[in-house]
This record gives structure tokens, C-alpha cells and sequence, in this order.
């Protein structure tokens, strides 16, 4: 199936079988017309959907992906099993992934860019094969704990958890409305910091990729939503650099932080948050690439289809000459665009180092 061009290998596509339990669980809200929405599983809602949003957000994020502060052992399981609660799989499984996505951003080796499409970013690529497995190098600094390995083998074990306690807490409709329900709703907001974060939303950074700023999906997410700034500057515990920009992920760390549960929340330096802005006229290179990839798809589609009409031995018969000449043309466009390819390509390259070359240097000078 093309999407916009876009070409899906075997191992990409949804795995409908295995997606199951997936659509299942949204079919199964509908039965809150049936079981109706009791208090106690109103107030379960809304526990189970703030409460999993922070271990996923502080937990699974800020934590295990980013190490941007430090936890004790017993806390450490803490936010490993209450993330493990949102049906999201284990805590290596989901921060190995999200370290990639932060390695490769916006690249061909970026698991859910959007630049492959809106609903491969959103979900397609969590419900192909391609990234059923994790690779335990990429988390080794977690995978040595046996008890987060036991955790994400048995990733079911803490979605049932949370289910069989809405239930004996709220029966029925604790269950459908208190459990199911905020699953869904906690699924999709999460999965808005994957796709949407990265397309709707304004750049106050110019960074590699397409990430963006945005007060919804921070209020959905609690902080998440200050996208482009967490990619500008990924070992920050704080993902709204200012005030203004709300962050309650970041205010529950910081009053843990005062009992002594959390240590060495890190913060951006304030000379790295007035640094690399678009507005002061930063080269926006994760925007410039995406609109050069779209271009060149753009030109390679309009090529393939004008080859279709070209392969018809009718117009090519009718007059050799022509046919010829287009030939002619055809190839030197070809080649122009090639070199010009190579040298973006190259351009890019050297930039992005040169980029890389003066943030160590930087850091370099910090520590001096
Ligand atoms: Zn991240
Ligand atoms: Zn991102």
C-alpha cells in the first residue's frame, strides 16, 4: 500500500492478529452505555489516567530513557511497575525504543517518524513485527537489574494488576470506565508526543529533527508536550524550560525531590536555553530536511508516473526523434538531481558535524 508515497516493508505492516487485544480494548469502553459510570469509577478515571500519565512521563521517559535524575532501587521498581500498568510494555522494551527514536530522529532509522506517515508515528509502528523485540544493549544500564528484566518479559502482569484492582475496588463499571477507559484515552495522548508532537506546534529550537512545542499536548501529557525543547536538550528532568510552560511531571519530581525520594533532578543551563533559537536565526536543519525529503518523494513520484505514460510503444513508435531526445533529457535531469542530492547530502552532513563539534566544546567549556 502506498501512503503519499510512502512504501511499507512486509515486517511494517499491522499485524491484525496480534493487534487484537488492541482494538479489542477500544471496542470494550463502549460498555460503559451498559455498566453506566458510577462514582467510585469516575474517581478511578481519573486516578488511573493522571497517575500512570506521571510514572509514564517522570518514569518511563525522564528516567529510564534519560536518566535526567536519580532513584534508589525501591523507587526505581516503583516507576518501572507503574508504568508497566499502562499497557504500554515493560520499562527496557519502551525506553530501548525511545533511546532510538532520540538517536535517529527524523531518519530512515527513526521508529515512528512521521515523516513515514501520521498513523505509522501514532501506532503503526508499535502494532507491526518490526519492533516487537528490544535490543538489551541499547538499555544495558537497566537490562543488569533482573527485576526490570522480570518485568518486561511478564509485561501483562502490571495492566492486570491495575484491572483486577479497579474491579474489586469499583466492580463493573470500575472496570470498564476506571480501567479500560482511561487505557485508551492515556494510549493515545502518550502516542500524540510520537506523531503530532512532531508536526503541530511552534520551533523555538533549530534541531535535527521535526519536534515541536505545544501547550495542548503538554496539558494532555503533563509537560511532554514541550517537544522541541526536550529534543533540543534531552538530559533536562525539566521539559518546560520556563515558567510559563506548564510541567507537572516536573513539579511532583521536584516535591519528591524534597522528601529525598528523587536526587539530581538536572536542569538546562540557562546559557543553553538562550542558545540555538530559530528566531535568532539558527539554521533550522530538521525542518530543511524534511521539506527536502518531501520534495525530492514529490519528484521521484512525478518521474514514476511520467515513465508509465512514456513506456506506451504507441507514443514511442509514432516518433523515434522525440522519443530519443526525451531520453536524453530524462537522463541528464537525472543526473543533475542526482549531484544535487549528493551535495544537500553532503552540505547536511557537514553541518550536523560541525554542530556536534561546537556543543562539545561548549560542554567542554562549562566544565573548565
Ligand atoms: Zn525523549
Ligand atoms: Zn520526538
Amino acid at each position: 500500500m502506498t501512503n503519499h508515497g510512502i512504501e511499507r516493508a512486509p515486517e511494517e505492516r499491522v499485524n491484525w492478529s496480534a493487534s487484537i487485544p488492541f482494538f479489542l480494548v477500544h471496542g470494550l469502553v463502549l460498555l460503559a452505555f451498559v455498566t453506566g459510570v458510577t462514582t467510585t469509577a469516575l474517581v478511578l478515571f481519573l486516578v488511573m489516567f493522571w497517575g500512570r500519565m506521571f510514572f509514564i512521563t517522570a518514569g518511563y521517559h525522564r528516567y529510564f530513557a534519560h536518566r535526567s535524575y536519580k532513584l534508589g532501587r525501591g523507587m526505581q521498581f516503583v516507576m518501572a511497575f507503574g508504568g508497566s500498568m499502562s499497557a504500554q510494555k515493560g520499562p527496557l522494551w519502551w525506553a530501548g525504543h525511545h533511546r532510538n527514536h532520540h538517536r535517529y530522529s527524523d531518519t530512515d532509522l527513526d521508529l515512528h517518524s512521521p515523516q513515514k506517515g501520521f498513523w505509522w508515528s501514532h501506532v503503526g509502528w508499535i502494532l507491526c513485527d518490526k519492533n516487537k523485540d528490544y535490543d538489551p544493549e541499547g538499555i544495558r544500564d537497566f537490562a543488569k537489574f533482573p527485576e526490570l528484566r522480570w518485568l518486561t518479559k511478564h509485561d501483562w502482569v502490571g495492566p492486570w494488576f491495575a484491572g483486577v484492582l479497579c474491579t474489586v475496588i469499583g466492580g463493573w463499571s470500575g472496570l470498564v470506565f476506571g480501567f479500560f477507559t482511561s487505557t485508551v484515552l492515556l494510549w493515545h495522548a502518550t502516542f500524540l508526543v510520537n506523531s503530532l508532537a512532531h508536526v503541530m506546534g511552534r520551533r523555538r529550537y533549530a534541531t535535527t529533527d521535526t519536534s515541536r512545542n505545544s501547550a495542548i499536548i503538554a496539558v494532555l501529557t503533563m509537560g511532554e508536550g514541550w517537544h522541541n525543547n526536550h529534543h533540543y536538550y534531552q538530559a533536562s528532568a525539566r521539559q518546560g524550560f520556563f515558567w510559563w510552560e506548564f510541567d507537572p511531571s516536573y513539579y511532583i519530581l521536584r516535591g519528591l525531590s524534597f522528601v529525598g525520594l528523587v536526587k539530581d533532578l538536572k536542569q538546562p543551563p540557562a546559557r543553553v536555553k538562550a542558545a540555538g533559537r530559530v528566531r535568532d536565526g539558527s539554521f533550522d536543519m530538521g525542518m530543511f530536511k524534511a521539506h527536502w525529503a518531501k520534495a525530492g518523494a514529490a519528484i521521484a513520484n512525478v518521474r514514476s508516473h511520467h515513465h508509465d505514460v512514456e513506456a506506451d510503444p504507441v507514443v514511442l513508435e509514432s516518433d523515434p526523434e522525440l522519443a530519443t531526445r526525451r531520453d536524453q533529457l530524462d537522463e541528464l535531469i537525472a543526473t543533475n538531481r542526482a549531484a544535487l542530492q549528493d551535495h544537500v547530502a553532503n552540505a547536511l552532513a557537514h553541518a550536523e558535524e560541525l554542530g556536534r563539534l561546537s556543543r562539545r566544546q561548549e560542554r567542554q567549556a562549562a566544565i573548565d
